[in-house]
């Protein structure tokens, strides 16, 4: 039976005398550190008042789920013509999300991003191609980004999406165990061996990289690629990141799971926590063929997997590395506290926070100043095919009660205390 709690003097008692124990020494242990995440000044140390203001535009636009819509809408339109709006895109939300078209031009973006203690993660940003030759010039570029990382300590990880080398309908009929035919299965090993020689060649030089995660459908090949690359190279160095969205319903398992995979085959698991990205399209696929959604029915289910997530991963710390990538306020602080009560330090070697260019800087600027091991995304890529990735942030930023105001009241709490000073 669960115990009954009264309140008496700000503490916790309960009827149940153990329990009574167990809640004092919960208390004794819980930790009070608390990081100020409003702290503007630091998060918009790097920005002028006109980027500011600029900011602050291109989120007031983005909050407007009409203009939003339109906007979106009317890029994809003018785009499918050919008109010449790369130019107005590249001005605006690009350089808000981007940092540039090649490696080069994201050199200054890495400069800004360490000069406060923060990491740049190189995405090349490319998506919705369909040709081998595609595939292998992706690959390549990957492989570009993992030389430019080499040695360099301001770029901590690189990472990639499998559909940017392989295609869907191969990685789809992979994930449903589907008999490959002869082209299929000659797809499939190309599919193997891009993917081995981006893990291989991060291997060799020491630097680790993130396999991103898209739809639920094509995961389980992903998930088995992956698994593959982390026995062959995380024998002694975590290089090798799945990415787990914990808006699953089965993720949490599949994490405990992939835990005594690697315990039993002896290599390190590394896995990049988020929420989820394509829940909708999730939502509406699983609702036009008929099955069960796989994704949580509400946003408390995905905040409980996501903490429990993170809670685990702490619990094994040993023997996971992992990346808390999120943009969530609460539970960031929440890792934070729970790594102060286990005594684990900011800079633990085994524990990373990451944001994306352009969001959550109130999270990455003030956990870099307090020692933390933390990164970011810097998305690049020609404009035109950059604008999937865009389009996402955009949907999500209008989508996703409160991301978008909670940068909007930030960067309003820094333009009137600039105002003030
Ligand atoms: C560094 C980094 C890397 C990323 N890599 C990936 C990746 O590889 N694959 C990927 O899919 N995404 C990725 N994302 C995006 C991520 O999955 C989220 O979409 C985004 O970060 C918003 O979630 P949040 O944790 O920041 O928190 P919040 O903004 O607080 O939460 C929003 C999220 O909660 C969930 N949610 C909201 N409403 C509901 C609901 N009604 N029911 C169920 N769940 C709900 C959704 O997942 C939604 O995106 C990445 C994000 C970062 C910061």
């Amino acid at each position: 039976m669960v115990p009954s709690p009264f309140v008496l003097g700000g503490n916790f008692y309960y009827s149940n005398r153990s329990s009574f124990v167990f809640a004092t020494l919960t208390y004794l242990n819980m930790s009070d550190l608390k990081l100020d995440f409003r702290d503007t000044e630091t998060a918009f140390a790097d920005k002028t008042n006109a980027q500011l203001k600029e900011k602050y535009r291109l989120f007031r636009l983005l909050n407007s789920p009409i203009l939003n819509s339109i906007g979106t809408g009317a890029t994809r339109f003018a785009l499918a013509l050919g008109l010449p709006v790369e130019g107005l895109i590249k001005r605006t939300i690009f350089d808000q999300f981007c940092g540039g078209e090649t490696i080069e031009e994201c050199d200054g973006h890495i400069k800004e991003l360490s000069s406060a203690g923060i990491g740049a993660i190189l995405d090349y940003s490319v998506e919705g191609k369909s040709t081998e030759g595609d595939f292998d010039r992706t690959k390549d570029e990957i492989i570009r980004t993992i030389e430019r990382a080499r040695g360099d300590k301001n770029i901590p990880f690189a990472v990639f999406k499998v559909t940017g080398i392989a295609p869907l309908s191969t990685l789809e009929r992979m994930s449903a165990k589907k008999k490959l035919d002869a082209k299929s299965q000659a797809k499939c090993e190309r599919i193997h061996n891009r993917v081995d020689e981006i893990c291989s060649l991060a291997h060799s030089v020491n630097q680790p990289v993130f396999i991103d995660t898209e739809d639920s459908w094509i995961q389980d090949a992903i998930d088995r690629l992956a698994t593959e690359m982390m026995e062959k190279y995380n024998k002694d160095d975590t290089i090798v990141f799945n990415t787990l969205q914990m808006y699953r319903k089965d993720r949490l398992q599949y994490l405990r799971d992939a835990r005594k995979r690697a315990s039993v085959g002896r290599y390190l698991l590394g896995v990049k926590l988020v929420r989820g990205a394509y829940m909708e399209k999730e939502r509406e696929r699983a609702s036009d063929l008929n099955y069960p959604s796989p994704i949580h029915d509400d946003r408390s289910g995905t905040d409980r997997d996501y903490d429990a997530a993170i809670e685990y991963s702490l619990k094994h710390v040993e023997e996971i590395s992992f990346v808390a990538a999120t943009h969530n306020e609460k539970s960031t602080q929440a890792l934070v506290e729970k790594m102060d009560e286990l005594g684990l330090r900011p800079d633990h070697p085994n524990i990373f926070f990451s944001q994306l260019y352009g969001m959550g800087d109130n999270l990455s600027y003030v956990l870099a100043k307090n020692g933390y091991h933390v990164s970011k995304y810097v998305p690049y890529g020609p404009v035109r095919d950059a604008v999937p990735y865009l389009i996402r942030r955009a949907e999500e930023n209008s989508s996703v009660a409160g991301q978008v105001n909670r940068e909007l009241e930030l960067i309003e709490v820094e333009m009137r205390r600039r105002k003030a000073a």
